[in-house]
């Protein structure tokens, strides 16, 4: 049976005649779950991966979230963590081992990278690929054991040909994996183009209000009971009920709230690109004619884009930045509300110009207060400018 993502958002995965018809299904606030005989506990103990045992396991309001996220993602198995964090530690932990290589594609998120350089004190050796894939095939070592990838990314916004990366992976055996966090599933669906798992997190765009902080790993049944056991059950990153249930309310919405955000963005984009103050937009949009794979990879794209103001520092960065109001300076993007944000301190401009971004690069989260409300804002904050 196949169901549209839009049913799986509403309705799949739950069963609202096991409680008491209740539409919205309970909060199981509950550490643990207890049984009327001490065989029927014994039995449960051995699989907890299936049975209600403790929530440092299995959850029935987690699940709920687990099945949907799964079925959004079109794999056999999904597995929720308390941040998106967790997760990808979970992953790393679980199928990595001393010796092991890692080619990392595209820019990865900074603590990702952060953490697969920390696992270098356990004898775990990484190397970079561009979104091009120049180098690619040269970067694969003998003990590669995983190649993990970003696409769309989430300074630059650089999308990455996925299926050419799955075609070699799986010559030599080599496990995929894909931060789907920028796409969501409702845009990209990876594992349908041979990734063997799709990592979110969940305080982004799935959440998509803002109040809750989630992870979650998408993949194959034995992938992720491998994941369960060790990374999840082991590290203990656990998504709690009631985050979970946030998560599960904010998913209902998902479909129609990327489709606002990616109305409004691209309305935003067609605002920057007058501004002669621009030197350059980032956001896969624009750059359809050099990834004619993105027909295939892609049905959407949401709202994260970046731009690089045209000569600017620090000081101007923040005048630009200051000036604005209805987008409010924040960490993070994907929720209901528009934030800026900038990787500019003020003492890192080197840096930042030798890992290829410009000092005058702002990122917005374009929200859902509407492109006329958004691109008013942006006026004020180009008027501060001159
Ligand atoms: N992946 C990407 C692309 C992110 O932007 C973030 C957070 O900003 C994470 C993973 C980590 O997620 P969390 O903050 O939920 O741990």
């Amino acid at each position: 049976m196949t169901y549209t993502d839009e049913e799986i958002c509403t309705q799949f995965g739950e069963d609202p005649h096991s409680y008491q018809g209740a539409v919205s299904p309970p909060i199981y606030q509950t550490s643990l779950f207890t049984f009327r005989n001490f065989k029927e506990f014994t039995e449960a103990q051995k699989l907890e991966r299936k049975n209600y045992v403790y929530s440092r396991g299995v959850n029935p309001t987690v699940n709920i979230l687990e099945k949907k996220l799964a079925a959004l993602e079109k794999g056999e198995e999904c597995k929720c963590f308390s941040s998106g964090m967790g997760a990808i530690s979970a992953v790393f932990f679980t199928l990595l081992n001393s010796g092991d290589h890692v080619v990392l594609i595209n820019n990865i998120y900074g603590p990702t990278t952060q953490l697969i350089d920390y696992l270098s004190k356990f004898n775990i050796s990484y190397s970079f690929v561009d979104h091009h894939l120049t180098n690619f095939h040269e970067m694969i070592q003998d003990n590669t054991k995983m190649i993990y990838v970003e696409s769309p990314g989430t300074m630059l916004m650089k999308v990455v040909n996925l299926q050419e990366i799955t075609q070699l992976a799986k010559a030599k055996g080599i496990i995929t994996a894909i931060d789907n966090t920028w796409s969501t599933p409702i845009f990209q669906k990876p594992l349908t183009l041979g990734f063997d798992l799709s990592i979110h997190s969940l305080t982004k765009y799935i959440g998509g209000h803002s109040d809750v902080v989630g992870g979650a790993v998408v993949g194959n049944y034995d992938l992720v009971d491998e994941i369960f056991q060790y990374g999840y059950q082991l590290n203990g990153a656990v998504l709690g009920a009631h985050d979970s249930y946030l998560i599960n309310r904010g998913l209902r919405t998902l479909p129609i709230r990327l489709k606002q955000h990616q109305e409004n963005a691209l309305k935003v984009i067609d605002y920057l690109s007058t501004k002669r103050e621009i030197a350059r937009i980032y956001h896969p949009s624009l750059e359809e004619k050099e990834n004619p794979f993105l027909k295939n990879q892609m049905k959407g794209y949401s709202g994260l884009l970046s731009f690089e103001l045209k000569g600017a520092n620090f000081e101007s960065v923040s005048r630009f930045i200051d000036a604005l109001t209805l987008f409010k300076i924040g960490v993070s993007w994907g929720g209901y509300e528009s934030l800026v944000n900038s990787p500019v301190k003020g003492d890192n401009e080197q840096q930042l110009i030798e890992s290829g971004i410009s000092p005058g690069l702002i990122r917005l989260s374009i929200g859902l207060e509407g492109a006329e409300l958004q691109i008013n804002d942006l006026e004020k904050a180009f008027q501060q400018l001159k």
